[in-house]
């Protein structure tokens, strides 16, 4: 088991009132109305699922399954499903409420969902996750739908989750139906490019923020928190455009290089070491608290939610952060690091490759026609530096940080699409 002392910081504040004290402020700057605002914080729906799974020792285990659509004005619903002990009802509406701000500012028209399993993925057998998967799928059965709602990965969720969920999805239809779940394996209509989508727009993003706060990357060194799908990847790419990554952590702790870290044999090593970069040689341990506040030009946390905290935010020394995990800062966190002139690219801006990669798979889907990977990553790449000058504009426009402004542009664009729809 890792030592406590040096696993991410667990998540103590609650992640749907950070989320809306970030709304209250946008919208209090748009001067939304009172309705407008009731009906665009309040989740659509909220389905909680008892999964009852017999397990490898031939025990019935009933676990909690849960999906909850946001906002589904701009598309359906879209967003992962997260496997992890530390899944409940308001993590689950928080994430789903960012993923409906996320789609908005990046232009992508679906609404915002997000679901959950509370397991310990790592603890089960294959054929356990997979009665899991599958049970979980025919539960929630009449809420997912290509045009309903579309789940992709997400912590601890990965393609091989969205195969047999596409697969069950499929016998539960009595047809192929690959467009009801992205981030499938590519022999199952997965879109190339989507495995690192996340990571590489975190790059783009950091590169954008960089250009504009006059970083040269190459004179810039970096942390990144989490190694994970999206951790590892934004390493790798930051170090591709020149970045020295000082410092990476996973479950296990951190680990710290003064001459850098080489990305690529940090992945061959985690991955030939049962996932973890437990041992990883050639480094100095350090806590993943310590690594959020070492000296470094630009840090990523891409962990979990609230990892950047009132606690320890003054002690943070990087000029630029980009969110690769969703809600890695809590909102009591915001204005110390905007007083200090930190830059934050948010989460809803900074991660948002994987949701727009998870589109163009499932453009890809409905058409029955693949794109190549250069193709997949020139879209992305625009679609990704479009929405970054949008937000930076409108921060410049507002006098306020990126954050709020983003908020500013997902909020505006719900609320003005809800206006033209009516309905009420
Ligand atoms: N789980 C990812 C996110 O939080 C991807 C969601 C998706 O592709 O639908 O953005």
């Amino acid at each position: 088991m890792p030592d406590q002392n040096n696993s991410v910081i667990k998540p103590s504040g609650n992640p749907f009132d950070s989320m809306m004290s970030r709304f209250d402020m946008a919208a209090r700057l748009l001067n939304l109305d009172d309705q407008l605002y009731n009906v665009l914080k309040t989740p659509v729906k909220q389905v909680i699922v008892a999964l009852p799974v017999t397990m490898d020792n031939g025990q019935i285990q009933v676990f909690e399954g849960y999906r909850v659509i946001h906002n589904n004005q701009l598309g359906p619903a879209k967003g992962g499903i997260r496997y992890s002990m530390d899944v409940h009802l308001d993590e689950v509406k928080a994430l789903a409420a960012w993923m409906t701000w996320k789609c908005a500012v990046s232009n992508i028209p679906f609404g915002g969902g997000k679901g959950g399993i509370k397991c310990d993925p790592r603890s089960m057998s294959k054929g356990e996750l997979e009665r899991l998967t599958r049970q979980y799928v025919r539960a929630l059965s009449e809420v997912f739908g290509p045009e309903k709602d579309i789940p992709a990965p997400d912590m601890g969720t990965g393609p091989q989750e969205m195969a047999w969920f596409m697969d069950q999805y499929s016998k539960l239809v009595g047809y192929s139906s690959p467009a009801v779940v992205t981030g499938k394996p590519l022999v199952l209509g997965g879109s190339k490019g989507r495995v690192e989508a996340t990571g590489r727009g975190v790059m783009v993003s950091a590169r954008s923020a960089m250009l504009k706060m006059g970083l040269n990357p190459f004179k810039c060194t970096c942390a990144v928190q989490g190694f994970g799908n999206v951790g590892s990847i934004s390493a790798k790419l930051l170090e591709q455009q020149g970045l020295k990554v000082l410092a990476i952590s996973d479950v296990t702790g951190g680990y710290y290089n003064e001459n850098g870290i080489n990305i690529s044999e940090a992945i061959a090593y985690r991955d030939s070491n049962g996932g973890t970069l437990a041992g990883f040689p050639n480094t100095t341990s350090i806590t993943n608290e310590e690594l959020l506040t070492l000296d470094v030009d630009v840090l990523v946390p891409a962990a979990m939610e609230d990892q950047i905290t009132a606690s320890n935010a003054a002690q943070i020394k990087a000029k630029l952060i980009v969110e690769g995990a969703n809600g890695p800062t809590s909102a009591d966190a915001d204005d110390i690091l905007h007083n200090k002139g930190i830059v934050v690219v948010p989460d809803i801006l900074a991660n948002a490759g994987g949701v727009t990669v998870s589109y163009f798979e499932w453009v890809q889907n409905r058409l029955g026609y693949y794109w190549t990977e250069e193709r997949v990553n020139r879209r992305a790449d625009r679609n990704m530096k479009e929405a970054f000058e949008n937000v930076y504009n409108t921060a410049q426009q507002h006098n306020v940080s990126l954050r709020i402004a983003a908020y500013i542009v997902a909020i505006d664009k719900v609320a003005n699409t809800t206006r033209l729809r009516g309905g009420f």
